[in-house]
């Protein structure tokens, strides 16, 4: 396979921005690659500068659960540019993806849309802060909130539970701020509050993680998260950026039937164009500027090409029948992917729930961080390089999910399994 053209633009790239890349995973260096870039797709289809063409599974890491270029967003899009493509004004549109995130969403009442899935944690922790008057949130080693400073923190060392930076640049006063429990363990959580629970404003997690590689909520985690939040008037935030309108239409929350407080939103929201959301509870949105005093705002917030975007998705996923078939085509998928292990007694196992999966290479059951953490990732570049030579396009590291969307035919699936197969059984772990 030739990547030619890929390797010269990432030759100038490299010059001109950082890593010659605009969002680090996709520089390919967990797995020693160059990135190949992508001229086009179609559906479930991605195809590069040197005219390869990949089964696409990245769907630009989840929004895209329509798969590439779907007719009718397209056409919608078009619509909407030839009417101007920015206003600074209210627009109809934006209330219409308003009322309808709250009809799918349980919990949400009201919502604010913003620009991005970090935007959206970011504003929420704010609000949380703002309506409990405390400054302390807990989160989870391994769960992605994206980049802003409070959550680029990792525990710290020794018996304290105080947070050190991961990240050059944020200060120490926002890793004192930022706790961090261990993910599907309720007892870690339970001892945050015992030692500052008045402090603390906000838990923040994603139900299912899903940037540690994709790893279920144990039964009663979330429930017992619930449960603290409650006792201690601390703000519960359910980071759906990659779970809602995907595990569930209505999120993880519809799914394991939980209320968060808050409800940070992204991804899918925005059928492949950039926004992001924030909502939840009335009494707390409403302290929102300008309703109330915690102060967030944004130029091409509400844009209308996004919204469009984000609203045809939705209105396309809410028709009947469409999770049904998009989690049979899964279920199947990564049913099949599990009895491939089993039956060839590999050393790895999968996670998934619905539509979003993960391999890991390492056996046994992936429930934590730690377990996740020790999977071996040589192993998994090897894996990499050759379904990318096959034609297989999954993200380039082993801690991130692999999206089925409703492009994805039932060839495209059963492809995807022999070259699975074929690459699996010539890795040296199958002997
Ligand atoms: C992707 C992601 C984010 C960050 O969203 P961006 O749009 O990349 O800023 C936040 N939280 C979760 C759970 C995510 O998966």
């Amino acid at each position: 396979m030739n990547r030619k053209l890929s390797k010269q633009h990432f030759e100038k790239a490299n010059k001109v921005m950082p890593g010659g890349v605009n969002s680090p995973v996709r520089a390919f260096r967990s797995v020693n690659l160059d990135p190949v870039f992508i001229a086009s797709a179609k559906g479930s289809k991605i195809r590069d500068v040197d005219g390869n063409e990949y089964i696409d599974y990245v769907g630009s890491w989840g929004p895209l659960i329509l798969g590439h270029a779907h007719e009718e967003v397209v056409q919608a899009l078009k619509d909407t540019a030839a009417r101007g493509t920015s206003f600074g004004a209210p627009t109809e549109i934006e209330v219409l993806l308003a009322e309808k995130i709250i009809e799918m969403v349980p919990s949400v009442d009201m919502v604010r849309l913003v620009n991005s899935g970090t935007e959206a944690t970011m504003s929420a922790v704010r609000l949380a802060r703002g309506v409990t008057g405390r400054d302390k949130i807990v989160k989870f080693e391994g769960c992605y909130h994206g980049h802003g400073d409070s959550f680029l923190i990792k525990a710290g060392s020794g018996a304290l539970t105080l947070g050190e930076p991961s990240s050059p640049g944020v200060p120490k006063g926002s890793a004192q701020d930022t706790l961090t429990g261990e993910f599907n363990n309720l007892g870690s959580v339970e001892k945050l509050f015992d030692e500052s629970g008045k402090e603390i404003a906000a838990v923040i997690v994603e139900p299912v993680a899903g940037n540690m590689g994709v790893i279920p909520p144990r039964p009663g985690f979330l429930e017992g998260l619930r449960k603290l939040c409650s006792q201690y008037g601390s703000v519960l935030i359910f980071d759906e950026v990659m779970t809602g309108f995907r595990v569930h239409p209505g999120g993880a929350q519809a799914l394991y039937n939980i209320a968060p407080d808050l409800t940070t939103m992204g991804k899918v929201i925005g059928g492949g164009l950039p926004v992001g959301a924030y909502g939840g509870k009335r009494e707390i949105m409403k302290t929102v500027a300008p309703s109330g005093p915690v102060y967030q705002a944004g130029t091409l917030s509400g844009n209308p090409l996004a919204v469009t975007a984000g609203l045809k998705t939705l209105e396309i996923i809410s028709r009947p029948g469409f999770f049904d078939e998009l989690n049979r085509k899964a279920n199947d998928f990564f049913g099949k992917s599990i009895a491939l292990i089993e039956e060839n007694e590999l050393p790895l196992s999968l996670n998934h729930v619905n539509s979003m999966g993960c391999l890991f290479f390492k056996p046994g059951r992936i429930e934590t961080y730690s377990d996740a953490t020790e999977s071996d990732t040589d192993m998994f570049s090897q894996y990499f390089a050759s379904l990318l030579k096959a034609g297989v396009y999954i993200a380039p590291s082993q801690f991130e999910a692999l999206f089925i969307s409703a492009a994805h035919s039932e060839e495209d699936l059963a492809v995807t399994l022999d070259k699975m197969r074929e690459v699996l059984l010539s890795l040296s772990i199958a002997s």
